[in-house]
């Protein structure tokens, strides 16, 4: 069979532990027998980013604007412990931070679905995809204690050296406070990312925010995103059959517990965080969630949600056998190529990426698959495989479907 040929390069950015050696295993067997795989190779593994100061990550991002389409291994985000461990020059920063900074992009995270692995939600039956705004609010709040009586305001000093009060509350005791901001631009920027990002996927889209409350905050997040929907895709979305909806949170929350998935759940910063842990801790695991950073600039950058699998690296290297979920890093992979294939009308490549998705599922579905996966499914006698040989199962299904 003649490989698949790729006109424009991915953005290929490689990374730590445990997923750096799937990463390998993934190109070996799945990828490089079958595509003549073009890509443009960038080591975000912790030691080459201490090395180049980091410059690596810029220049990685920075390559994402140039080709559009990037994948993503998990790093190694340093703390105390890696300072020590790879004797680093300084805590370097999230390479995810540092991307998403320059990409200003929204992440939209989405469960693998695969029957044998049941949701705890019974009625769940498509994926709930979550795009959580990634600026402001709480994460970039101001605190204080209030020590006991007094004034709590908020003070716009605009530039004229005017000021803009409003109370917070007269204290009559201790007590505390919090000041929070978020900015148009950004606001802006995550909502056409999602309207694009529902465009791309043929899913619907909702969107919900306490507006009846917050009438300030929260409405111009709600007024947003309708001022754009309404001027700028309001055609589309009815062109595609899909629909923008928008609604109270906690209407939303109650009807995601009824619905059967298939559709986008935008949510502010906050609600995004704890959304998220919930419907992939609901839909079985994180090693089955997808995650991709969507740019309002139309970039794209694919990878896993979960991390770099620390403990089973270190199993690894002690020479002991892991068993450890390769398939959100496979899908990946997959999502880039048919991104790039679509962009390149390349259908070959996008054809190969749908089939790649489908043996790993079909794999996991007759019964083969890793440890994590075989402790929560419903399939009886599941067949327990390592690491590699799970990778090689997903290649004897492919080759049987191509
Ligand atoms: P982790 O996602 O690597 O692991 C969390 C838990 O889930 C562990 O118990 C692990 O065994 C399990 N798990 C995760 N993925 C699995 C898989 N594919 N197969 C089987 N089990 C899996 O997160 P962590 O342990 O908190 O962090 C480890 C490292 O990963 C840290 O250095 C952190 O900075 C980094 N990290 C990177 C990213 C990223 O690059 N996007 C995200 C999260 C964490």
């Amino acid at each position: 069979m003649e490989k698949i040929k790729m006109a424009t390069p991915l953005v290929e950015m490689d990374g730590d532990e445990m997923t750096r050696i799937l990463w390998q295993i993934i190109k070996d067997e799945l990828l490089n027998p079958f595509i003549e795989l073009n890509t443009e190779y960038y080591d975000l593994g912790l030691e080459y980013r201490n090395e180049t100061n980091d410059q690596v990550t810029v220049d990685s991002a920075e390559a994402t604007k140039k080709y559009g389409v990037a994948v993503k291994c998990a790093t190694i985000t340093p703390n105390g412990a890696r300072m020590k461990e790879y004797s680093l020059k300084e805590m370097w920063k999230s390479p995810n931070g540092t991307i998403r900074a320059i990409l200003d992009g929204t992440v939209f995270r989405a469960p693998i679905v695969v029957k044998g692995i049941e949701p705890c939600v019974k009625n769940w039956k498509k994926p709930i995809t979550i795009a959580r705004h990634a600026y402001g609010d709480v994460y970039k709040g101001s605190e204080m204690k209030i020590p006991g009586a007094g004034r709590a305001e908020i003070v716009f000093t605009a530039l004229d050296g005017s000021e803009t009060r409003e109370l917070i509350h007269e204290f009559q005791s201790t007590g505390i406070v919090q000041g929070m901001h978020n900015l148009n631009d950004s606001i802006e920027s995550f909502a056409r990312s999602c309207f694009k990002f529902a465009l791309d996927t043929k899913q619907d889209l909702w969107f919900a925010t306490k507006d009846t409350i917050s009438k300030k905050y929260d409405h111009t997040f709600k007024d947003i995103f309708q001022e754009i929907y309404d001027a700028e895709y309001d055609k589309a979305f009815r062109e595609a059959g899909i629909e923008y909806f928008y609604t109270l949170i906690d209407d939303a929350v109650a009807r995601v517990m009824k619905s059967e998935g298939g559709y986008i759940w935008a949510c502010k910063n906050y609600d995004g965080d704890v959304m998220s842990d919930m419907i992939s801790s609901a839909f079985g695991s994180l090693a089955m969630m997808t995650s991709v950073l969507v740019s309002p600039d139309g970039y794209y950058e694919y990878e896993a949600a979960h991390g770099t699998v620390q403990r089973h690296y270190y199993k690894h290297l002690k020479g002991e056998e892991t068993s450890t979920n390769s398939v959100a890093t496979i899908f990946a992979w997959t999502g880039a190529l048919r991104k790039r294939g679509e962009m390149d009308h390349n259908q070959a490549l996008s054809d190969f990426a749908d089939k790649l998705e489908a043996a790993s599922i079909k794999t996991i579905e007759a019964g083969k698959m890793t440890k994590d996966l075989a402790l929560i499914t419903t399939i009886e006698n599941p067949v327990v495989l390592n690491s590699e040989d799970f990778i090689k199962a997903i290649r004897t299904t492919l080759e049987e479907m191509l």
